[in-house]
Formats: structure tokens, C-alpha cells, sequence
């Protein structure tokens, strides 16, 4: 028996309203949410260390090098990916660490953390999806196009996840998820 922290990934396309379904997380005690590593540049206001460690793609190449990340991927033309010593450390210390992070990457963690819970965030739509991502109004029409792309190919990549969970109200989606890591937490530690 472990009392080890349960790590938690989320997945779902831009614009199904994951950001801020983690965001409401964060703020549960327990909780702690992983800073991503990035090549892309910052969105609106984005700051650097708290949305994302904003990187060089040398530097990025400089961490993948030295087994820096838990993993990483390449997403529309950038890298992301999750610095590994922070997760773990949090782990160690009983917290539940929650990746906000794509298929690709999730597939990564579930190799090497097979102990993970995976959960995929979908939209009630993808009409729906395709109204809020320019409703943000924080990326070009291509890279809309781009991202509504990469959507469509990730939707059937949700069967893999150990979760679905639609985000048609956000409190209910919420709930749902809490009520997920606390299921999966006493079947693991009891
Ligand atoms: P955005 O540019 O909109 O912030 O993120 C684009 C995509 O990258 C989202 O699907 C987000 O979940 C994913 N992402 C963010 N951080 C990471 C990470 O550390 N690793 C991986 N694999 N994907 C990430």
C-alpha cells in the first residue's frame, strides 16, 4: 500500500472548455496541477511559469536530453511537455497531480505510469466546440482551422481513456471528475 498521490490526466480538444474545468480543480485541496513546458509563444496574458514554462526549442531539446519530462509532444507546430521532477515530488508527497495534456502524450504516461487515471474532456458538439474556440478569439482562422482539425482526429482516440466526461455544465463536469478521483483513490488505497 502507497499512500503516493494519484496522477490524473486530462485530455480534450481546445475549446471544450478544459482549461478552466482544471482551473476549478486547482483550487480543491490535494490538488496540484502540473506546469506544462512549451515552445509556443504566450496567448493574451499569458505569463511565463504560470499558464506554462515558456522554452526555447533548444532549451526544450536540452530537458527531453536530460529525461526532464514525464512526457512530450508535438502539437499544431510546438512542443509541450511535462517536467517530471515536480510531478513526481508531489506525488511523493500525497498530492494528486493532474497533466492537462493531448492523446499523444497521455499514451506516453500510461506506459510508464500505468497506475494513472485517464479522463478525456468532450464537448456537447463539435459546432458547439468550433463557437467557443472563436468565441476565445485568441487564435488566428487558421489556426482555428487547424486546431478543429486536430480535434476530429483526437475524438476517437477518447476510447482509450479510462473516462469520459462531457462538458455541457461546467459544475457538473467538475463534479463528475472529483467524483472520479475520489472513486479511483479509495480503490487504489483502501
Ligand atoms: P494550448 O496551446 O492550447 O495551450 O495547448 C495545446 C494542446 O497541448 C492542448 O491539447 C493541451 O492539453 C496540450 N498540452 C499542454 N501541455 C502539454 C504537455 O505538457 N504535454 C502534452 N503532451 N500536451 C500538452
Amino acid at each position: 500500500m502507497t499512500n503516493d498521490g494519484l496522477l490524473v490526466v486530462i485530455s480534450g480538444a481546445a475549446g471544450t472548455g478544459k482549461g478552466t474545468v482544471v482551473e476549478r480543480l486547482a483550487a480543491d485541496e490535494g490538488i496540484r496541477v502540473s506546469i506544462s513546458a512549451t515552445t509556443r509563444s504566450p496567448r493574451g496574458n499569458e505569463q511565463d511559469g504560470r499558464e506554462y514554462h515558456f522554452l526555447t526549442k533548444e532549451r526544450f531539446r536540452e530537458l527531453i536530453e536530460n529525461d526532464g519530462f514525464l512526457e512530450f509532444a508535438e502539437y499544431v507546430g510546438n512542443f509541450y511537455g511535462s517536467p517530471r521532477r515536480q510531478a513526481e515530488e508531489w506525488m511523493k508527497q500525497g498530492r494528486d497531480v493532474i497533466l492537462e495534456i493531448e492523446v499523444q502524450g497521455c499514451m506516453q504516461v500510461k506506459e510508464k505510469k500505468p497506475d494513472c487515471v485517464s479522463i478525456f474532456i468532450l464537448p456537447p458538439s463539435m459546432e458547439e466546440l468550433e463557437r467557443r474556440l472563436r468565441k476565445r478569439g485568441t487564435e488566428t482562422e487558421e489556426q482555428i482551422h487547424a486546431r478543429l482539425a486536430r480535434a476530429r482526429e483526437e475524438l476517437p482516440l477518447a476510447q482509450d481513456y479510462d473516462y469520459r466526461v462531457v462538458n455541457d455544465d461546467l459544475d457538473e463536469c467538475v463534479d463528475r471528475i472529483r467524483e472520479i478521483i475520489r472513486a479511483e483513490k479509495e480503490k487504489r488505497f483502501n
